[in-house]
């Protein structure tokens, strides 16, 4: 079995001011719409617990509401947990000073925003080289890696386009080539491809699977759709309402296997 890279050890966020009330709520039970009306907090996880190893693809899925951005961000740290931990490679996040966060974010994990944040007064090569140049890598070091990447996603030929002028599967392909320049050990993406077709969101996920599987990435990304989890993920977490749900084979949760999940993706 592989190494374990990311822990996530009872991990809780919530929202609002009255937290010690809802701890207490949702402690012995409660869920989170009664702990809402009761206190005017939102818990948006609560106890989370999970390990990721290194070049797994690991989906979070869970409908609407139920805690997967905000997971997502806990681990770059884009999100305090309010109590918990995230510890990459035996290192907690929360004992990162500013400086060793800043270099944790450039060189070990990287992040594809939902809308993408493409500049769009930079060309292609410009937003794929972006990561490098903030880093103070050289002008032709970093348009020859740019290049491979823009390579890798297909946009050969697209490179000096200005991103406006291309479709949005194709600005798709930017975003993961501008994350995959970056060199990161880690990407997270979430719901990277809700907005595309069926047809160009399997390719994507196709193209997103060989690409991690090249360069040994490891891939957390969140998803609505089982099915989708189910093309790529080595393992799928399920969370309801702010609350661990399923965390197994996606294959299994596809299958019915387990009652409660199937039930709660009415399956
Ligand atoms: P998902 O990504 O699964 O749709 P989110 O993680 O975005 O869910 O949200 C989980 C819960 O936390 C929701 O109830 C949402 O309303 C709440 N929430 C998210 N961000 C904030 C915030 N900044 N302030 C207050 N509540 C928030
Ligand atoms: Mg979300």
């Amino acid at each position: 079995m592989s190494e374990t890279l990311i822990q996530v050890k009872n991990l809780c966020k919530l929202y609002g001011l009255n937290r010690s009330e809802a701890s207490a709520m949702m402690r012995a039970g409660s869920d989170k719409n009664t702990v809402y009306q009761k206190t005017g907090v939102t818990a948006a996880l609560w106890d989370i617990n999970l390990e990721v190893r290194r070049g797994e693809i690991y989906v979070l899925i869970g409908l609407s509401g139920s805690g997967k951005s905000t997971l997502l961000r806990c681990f770059n740290r884009l999100n305090r947990p309010t109590s918990g931990e995230v510890i990459f490679e035996e290192k907690a996040l929360a004992e990162m000073n500013k400086q060793e966060l800043l270099e944790f974010r450039r060189n070990k994990i990287s992040m594809v925003f939902q809308s993408f944040g493409l500049m769009s007064h930079r060309d292609v090569l410009g937003n794929v080289a972006y990561g490098l140049e903030v880093k103070g890598i050289s002008r032709a070091e970093r348009e020859e890696k740019a290049m491979k990447m823009i390579e890798m996603v297909g946009l050969s030929g697209w490179e000096h386009k200005s991103c406006a002028q291309l479709s949005g599967g194709m600005r798709q392909r930017v975003g993961i080539a501008r994350a995959l320049a970056n060199d990161a050990e880690v990407l997270l993406m979430d719901e990277p491809f809700s907005a595309l077709d069926p047809a160009l969101r399997g390719e994507m996920l196709q193209l997103l699977e060989q690409v991690c599987s090249e360069q040994n990435l490891t891939l957390l990304m969140v998803s609505h759709n089982l099915d989708d989890a189910a093309r790529i993920a080595s393992r799928t977490l399920l969370i309801a309402d702010g609350r661990f749900a399923y965390d197994g084979s996606t294959q299994d949760l596809l299958d019915g296997k387990d009652p409660l999940a199937a039930a709660l993706l009415g399956r």
